[in-house]
């Protein structure tokens, strides 16, 4: 068995059930994405749109796209056909362009509201705040095809790992405000996608249900 097949196995069986792995394989080869594939590994997460089509067009359609990097609303026509789910919603704005193109590709997108919660500056995502205004504008009942499917956090990069825990149980929190005070009729909204390799077991504990490994499976990436 290859590396990354017993890599697949191996977090398989030691992710409970109620968590979903996306393989992160940005700056990956194809075969080594159809190496996971075949291990059983069916969803995928891409930071860039051209390389998410890119590899899309070259792999077997039994794969589950995730986009998981930031996302200009000028790209989002060359996603919007395929992606099955955006986890890195970081405005209305952008909401609202995936709205319009899942409309015309005749899809409903799944969708999660990246919120900021690391100490860095350059982290993309929502404050809290703007999360309060959008939900209570209630633009996003009026967006018929996009499924609202929960949130997304990034911990500062750090081996600190109070800051790093302290960060996902605030995401947790503000999943739970989310779901009680604006979301309680939508059984969707049951997603929190937290936890790369080095934390995953961590952001498992304050209630992640989605993480998404990359060096975990595949190894060091390249410079
Ligand atoms: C690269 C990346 C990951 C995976 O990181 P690893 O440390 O390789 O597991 C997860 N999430 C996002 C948004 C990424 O860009």
């Amino acid at each position: 068995m290859s590396d990354i097949a017993g890599n697949i196995l191996s977090l398989k069986s030691q992710l409970p059930a109620h968590v979903t792995l996306i393989a992160v394989s940005k700056g990956r080869s194809l075969p080594e994405i159809l190496d996971a594939h075949n291990a059983g590994q069916e969803d995928f997460g891409e930071n860039r749109v051209q390389e998410l089509s890119d590899k899309r067009s070259a792999l077997p359609d039994t794969i589950r796209w995730h986009l998981i990097g930031h996302l200009q609303t000028n790209k989002v026509k060359y996603a919007a056909p395929f992606v099955f789910m955006i986890h890195s919603v970081d405005s209305l704005k952008l909401l609202r362009v995936i709205d319009g193109e899942a409309l015309k590709n005749s899809r409903i997108i799944r969708c999660l509201l990246q919120l900021h919660i690391a100490r860095e500056e350059t982290k993309f995502g929502f404050s809290m705040d703007e999360v309060r205004i959008m939900m209570e504008s209630g633009e996003i009942e009026s967006m018929h095809n996009i499924q609202l499917n929960g949130i997304m956090g990034m911990a500062t990069f750090t081996d600190d790992e109070a800051v790093v825990r302290g960060e996902f149980r605030y995401l947790r929190e503000c999943f739970s405000e989310i779901r009680t005070r604006y979301q309680k009729g939508n059984p969707d909204c049951n997603v929190i996608s937290a936890g790369m390799s080095g934390e995953y077991n961590i952001a498992i504990e304050e209630g992640s249900s989605m993480v998404r490994i990359g060096t975990g499976i595949f190894g060091e990436r390249n410079k």
